[in-house]
């Protein structure tokens, strides 16, 4: 063995493990909670107008996509960062408010990737689990950790805190507080109103799920104007491309679009927990498009999993503590649910 050139903590990173992505299509892919409908098509009008110019930089600060977010959410431009997914403003926050062996408090079961990210920066991740009814545990209010994270509606759970629990959790923290909603636009409610009304809150939108553009890879954080000129001065300086910025843009100027879209997820969510009660699962409440189940009559989870993986269908087992009995099961179109729906009883019928 040659000489080991990595800091410490990148040494002992076991790196983040995203959910599988198959070469072949013949999947019924509901595993990593992508939407099954395609995007506004102003999007690929938008992207195309710019490949004339793609010699050219781009806007260093993704104008065009920052004007659509505040009208959109009623802020000025000021208080609204693009990022390259919501995952790199998760990074940034970290990079900007956490100093080495500072800790990270978030809820746990959550989104495994704060703990990848909090390790990177030689930071100590402090899970607080979630009470017995998936509300905020006490230990969580008043943490003294520079940031705070908070999934909400949370993953793997698909559960949803009011705003006035937040809020509350927002005032009692010395620290910042970031509200990650990559899957809000799926809820009843959200969190966007503390980003401007409390000091310390960020909250975080992608673009992945309700605009169905996982792969154009855009988010935004949503804060007060000397937070977001503070993210702004450590971001790559073109960390969001030409195309990106514009697709983002089209996406989320066509309000109608998105607004049928996720009407539709909402209809499947309900119909596939309805049918799936029937067959005597127990589903956590979803405000996302996924939802959280446990097989019943003792079915292990993993079992499940593995049967539907041999029927061609792809969901997420997370071997966890809380979620370990479960799979999570990303909302499809009607098609989809049915196939998944029928290999279900098939599984539990030859058992
Ligand atoms: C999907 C997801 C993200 C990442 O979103 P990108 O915009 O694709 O980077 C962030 N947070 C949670 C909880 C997610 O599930």
């Amino acid at each position: 063995m040659g000489k080991n050139y990595f800091r410490e903590a990148v040494d002992r990173l076991a790196g983040y493990v995203p959910g599988f992505q198959p070469k072949v299509r013949d999947f019924v892919k509901l595993n990593t909670n992508e939407n099954p409908y395609p995007p506004s098509p102003a999007v690929l009008e938008a992207i195309r107008a710019q490949f004339d110019r793609l010699r050219l930089y781009p806007d260093p600060t993704a104008d065009v996509a920052r004007e659509q977010v505040a009208t959109l959410h009623d802020v000025a431009v000021d208080n609204v960062i693009i990022g390259n997914g919501s995952d790199e403003l998760l990074t940034l926050a970290i990079r900007a408010f956490v100093e080495a062996g500072e800790t990270v408090s978030f809820p746990e079961p959550t989104y495994s990737l704060y703990e990848v990210l909090v390790r990177i920066q030689g930071a100590v991740n402090r899970p607080v689990p979630f009470a017995d009814d998936w509300s905020l545990p006490e230990a969580l209010f008043g943490n003294d950790s520079p940031l705070t994270f908070l999934a909400n509606p949370n993953a793997p759970t698909g559960t949803l805190l009011p705003t006035d629990a937040v809020r509350k959790l927002a005032d009692s923290l010395d620290g910042m507080l970031l509200v990650d909603e990559a899957y809000a636009d799926f809820a009843e409610t959200n969190c966007m109103t503390l980003a401007t009304e409390c000091g310390n809150v960020i909250v975080t939108r992608s673009l992945s799920k309700s605009y169905s553009l996982a792969g154009l890879r855009v988010g935004f954080a949503v804060a007060s104007a000397e937070i977001i000129a503070g993210l702004m001065k450590i971001r790559d300086s073109y960390n969001v491309d030409r195309l990106a910025a514009a697709g983002a843009a089209a996406a989320i100027a066509d309000e109608a679009h998105l607004e049928a879209n996720t009407g539709r997820i909402r209809k499947t969510r309900a119909r596939l927990t309805e049918e799936l009660a029937k067959l005597g699962f127990e589903t956590l409440p979803s405000q996302a498009n996924f939802v959280l189940t446990r097989p019943p009559g003792g079915l292990p989870a993993k079992d499940y999993f593995d049967a539907l993986w041999e029927r061609l269908i792809l969901v997420r087992w997370f071997d966890r503590d809380r979620v370990r009995d479960f799979v999570r099961i990303s909302i499809g179109t009607d098609e989809e649910t049915d196939k998944l729906l029928d290999a279900t009883r098939e599984i539990l019928g030859t058992r």
